[in-house]
């Protein structure tokens, strides 16, 4: 049993699968899959897995998530988590190919490790369907599924190194108003003008965004709004996403959000109805012991992480709920574009070879972390007792 054999032995597992790894990130690449679609990035995830020895139950909870599993002996159950959807139009611009190959990389490498029995315990590898809208891992923390998992991690791409990244707590709302439809010449009056009340209350939204926090977020569209400039519109429907680092800001800032909702409709003579998307996302909860644990082994393969005093929020992520439940980390990467994701640019870099170099970086600093945790006790009742305070 030793850490540093543990650590080499994962190091050369990962630059062995270096082909094979890319592979399967370029397949996700190239053939984007929305959330709950992923069938494709399932099925080469799993397999994947399942040829190195993992034993994997596929359709875990619903059909394109996965739990696969590795054991040496007694010791803790660490969760390693991938990612694999994409966005609609622009594809892998979040750059879940890449997350998906770090988790598996990271998993592999673990595994090897535990096999040469360097390290003792259980690996466990979840592959958690539709990050960017419907957040599988809400519904596996409702689950209890992080019930015996002692930590988690992954690692998300990104403009930049960031092991404390700032993501916020998400609720997202969808409003309905209904009034009247009418001929916009002949009789206007006869009408209830829906898509008035839809434009009340995006400008009551713009308005309050002057008096919120700098770390809360507010951002809107007018989903349905009418079809010809000649009738009255009888129906029309908001999509709104509030954002706050904290759950009793983000409480606050959905109440007067509320108010704005309910005034465009009553202004208007509309009737307003509005629903609370299921499964909103807590802010992400650093664990800094693990945190700081994952960014040594990082540096200490080249990666610099700059200081930024006054990080601003960053997105949202259903990692935050796992966060909440077992100490978690999810550091960002940087992957050699100063771009923002969610743009072409980044996408465009998410499919590079330079890329792949940064990535498998983070993997092995995952792996590395994963055997100090798993070699070490005082080290896990340390970043446990920093998860209870
Ligand atoms: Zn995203
Ligand atoms: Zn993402």
């Amino acid at each position: 049993m030793s850490l540093k054999e543990g650590i080499k032995v994962a190091s050369q597992c990962i630059d062995a699968e270096r082909e094979n790894l890319k592979a399967l990130s370029l397949e996700l690449w190239n053939n984007p899959e929305l959330g709950f679609e992923e069938i494709r990035a399932h099925k080469l995830a799993t397999d994947f897995l399942e040829q190195r020895g993992f034993k994997v139950e596929r359709a875990y909870h619903m059909p394109t998530a996965f739990r696969a599993e590795f054991t040496n002996g007694d010791g803790p159950n660490i969760c390693i988590i991938c990612e694999y959807d994409a966005l609609p139009e622009i594809g892998h611009a979040c750059g879940h190919n890449l997350i998906c190959e770090a988790g598996i990389a990271a998993s592999i490498a673990v595994k090897s490790a535990l096999e040469a029995n360097h390290v003792h315990g259980k690996l466990t590898v979840l592959g958690t369907p539709a990050e960017e809208g419907g957040g599988a891992k809400v519904s596996f923390v409702d689950k209890g599924v992080f019930g015996n998992i002692e930590v988690a991690m992954m690692v998300h791409p990104y403009a930049f190194n960031r092991t404390f990244q700032v993501y916020l707590g998400f609720q997202e709302l969808i409003v309905t108003y209904t009034g009247k439809a009418a001929h916009a010449a002949a009789s206007p009056w006869d009408g209830i003008n829906a898509l008035d009340a839809a434009v009340a209350c995006y400008n009551g939204l713009s308005m309050l965004r002057q008096q919120m926090k700098p770390s809360c977020r507010i951002h809107a569209v007018i989903t349905k709004g009418g079809v010809r400039p000649n009738i009255i519109p009888a129906e029309a429907e908001v999509q709104i996403y509030v954002r706050a680092t904290e759950q009793e800001e983000l409480k606050l800032l959905l109440e007067r959000v509320s108010h704005c909702i309910v005034g465009a409709g009553k202004m208007t003579g509309c009737d307003t109805e509005f629903q609370y998307a299921p499964n909103p996302y807590a802010a992400v909860k650093h664990n800094h012991t693990m945190g700081l644990l994952y960014e040594k082994y990082a540096r200490e393969q080249g990666i610099e992480f700059p200081i930024a005093p006054n990080p601003l929020p960053g997105g949202s992520t259903d990692m935050g709920n796992v966060s909440h439940v077992v100490p978690s980390i999810h550091p960002t990467f940087y992957i050699g574009t100063n771009s923002q994701i969610h743009t072409k640019v980044f996408r465009e870099q998410a499919g590079t070879d330079e890329a792949q170099q940064y990535t498998l970086v983070a993997a092995k600093s995952m792996a590395f972390t994963t055997l100090e945790v798993l070699s070490d006790p005082a080290l896990l009742s340390q970043i446990k007792k920093e998860f209870e305070k």
